[in-house]
């Protein structure tokens, strides 16, 4: 017989175990099999603090620079959610949502309907961000061909984007950084404009609101939807935009019978200062997806809200039905919690944090314009975006988190790109150690560019 893993009834894992195990069977995001670093261990998380399970670089706790990518706004370990978990969990954790419904599942899309720019009214609860792109793509094609449009099915959007890593997501993202070379004849080939001219504060480039609107003419014929991340650029390169655009965009697909998806996942919930992104531009897109921050980072869930229009088009189909159905959709346990991390959110004075957090890392990343290697500094709400001008290779990357550990902080830079979207909960001192920590790692990644 083969030696088991895991002897029944072991104690915890040591740390040396778990990474053997971990580099033997487990896949981590963009890695190899096996990767070729290992991970750092958690062993548990409370505020803003990552508790290492061993000593990394001298340091055993980790202030949390990256929000576990956009979602824990909150912190870790919150007692006002863990307690939303805890009484859910002894209600049911879970039950099937066709046929069926709850009241955390109802509650909550209400309180989005709410929040959420004016005219979207019905909601649907996916169970990851990529999905909820599906299916927001999904509406838009089924809404043209309810209407008697099927040839209405390719998508429109602009360089420079992330949409998630499912099919139709990756084919939206950024052609190069979205590696669509790697998948040509594979991915349905979409519509892209030039990446947005940089700059929130910028005014709109007439040049570019010209090459929008030419592209959106020529293309509506056969264009189901305008898709984009509003106001910023997240993971396709961390670039923010004019909200002006965002009211052309809204022009154009009106003149010219184009629905507009804005993807609001890693923005949403106050991350740029406006509760939505949307509502920096005051316009409201026929379809908005919200992801990451939803359930404060506990637990997976996504929306895809849109407005009576895209719904009544769909229902009056030959086919009057969204056919689609994740066996986890509405889950019980991350509606109850997104339900006491938006009261939680919007209980508070979030703008005041959300700025006291951009005036931190405005000051605290100034000093890293002067660091050699170091292209642009930007600061929008709470984010923080240190631009390298040359992207790092893997040593880089490496070099630069391992900088930023030594500082006590969690980085993960990645491309040309040193970033923080630390949780809102941070506190001044903290800021500061992050932004020393992003300095650092700057510095770190300048020695060593591809
Ligand atoms: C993260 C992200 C997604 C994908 O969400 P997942 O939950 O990772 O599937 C889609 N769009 C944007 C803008 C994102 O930031």
């Amino acid at each position: 017989m083969p030696e088991p893993l895991l002897r029944p009834g072991a104690e915890l894992l040591t740390p040396r175990r778990l990474l053997e195990l971990d580099r033997q069977h487990v896949w981590h995001p963009y890695a190899p099999m096996p990767g070729r670093r290992d991970p750092l261990v958690v062993a548990s998380a409370s505020g803003v603090r990552l508790r290492l399970a061993e000593p990394a670089h001298g340091t055993s706790e980790l202030v949390d620079g990256m929000s576990s990518w956009w979602a824990a706004l909150h912190g870790y370990n919150h007692p006002v959610l863990n307690e939303a978990a805890r009484a859910q969990l002894d209600r049911m954790s879970h039950v099937m949502f066709g046929g069926l419904t709850h009241e955390p599942a109802v509650r909550l899309a209400a309180r989005l309907v709410e929040i959420t720019p004016e005219g979207l009214e019905h909601v649907f609860l996916a169970d990851s961000g990529s999905v909820s792109v599906e299916v927001a793509v999904k509406m838009c094609l089924q809404y043209w061909r309810s209407s008697g449009r099927p040839e209405k099915r390719r998508l429109l959007t602009w360089r420079g984007g992330y949409h998630g890593d499912t099919w139709t997501p990756m084919s939206v993202c950024d052609p190069d950084g979205g590696m669509h070379s790697l998948w040509s004849g594979v991915l349905p080939e979409q519509v892209f404009a030039d990446a947005p001219p940089p700059g929130f504060d910028a005014e709109p480039d007439p040049v570019y609101e010209a090459h929008l609107r030419e592209l959106v003419e020529r293309h509506a014929h056969e264009v189901a939807a305008v898709i984009v991340e509003p106001v910023v650029q997240n993971a396709g390169g961390m670039r923010f935009h004019s909200p002006g655009y965002l009211r052309l965009l809204r022009r154009l697909c009106d003149e010219h019978d184009v629905l507009l998806v804005f993807d609001e996942i890693a923005t949403g919930f106050g991350r740029t200062g406006a509760l939505f992104a949307a509502d920096h531009a005051d316009v409201t897109p026929d379809v908005l997806c919200l992801g990451k921050a939803l359930t404060g980072g506990y637990l997976t869930m996504a929306a895809a809200l849109c407005t009576p229009r895209v719904a009544d088009g769909i229902s009056r189909g030959e086919v009057p039905v969204l056919a689609h159905g994740p066996t986890f959709m509405g889950n019980p346990l991350a509606a109850a919690v997104a339900c006491a991390s938006v009261d939680l959110l919007l209980g508070q004075d979030w703008q005041a944090e959300v700025k006291r957090i951009e005036t931190g890392l405005r000051n605290g990343l100034a000093e890293a314009a002067g660091v050699p290697g170091v292209r642009d500094v930007r600061v929008l709400g709470a984010i923080g975006v240190v631009q390298l001008d040359a992207p790092l290779d893997a040593a880089g990357m490496a070099a630069a988190t391992e900088a930023a550990v030594r500082e006590g902080v969690w980085l993960r830079p990645f491309g040309d790109l040193v970033y923080t979207m630390p949780p809102f909960v941070t506190d001044d001192e903290d800021l500061a150690l992050i932004c020393r920590a992003v300095r650092a790692a700057a510095e770190a990644a300048g020695g060593k560019r591809a």
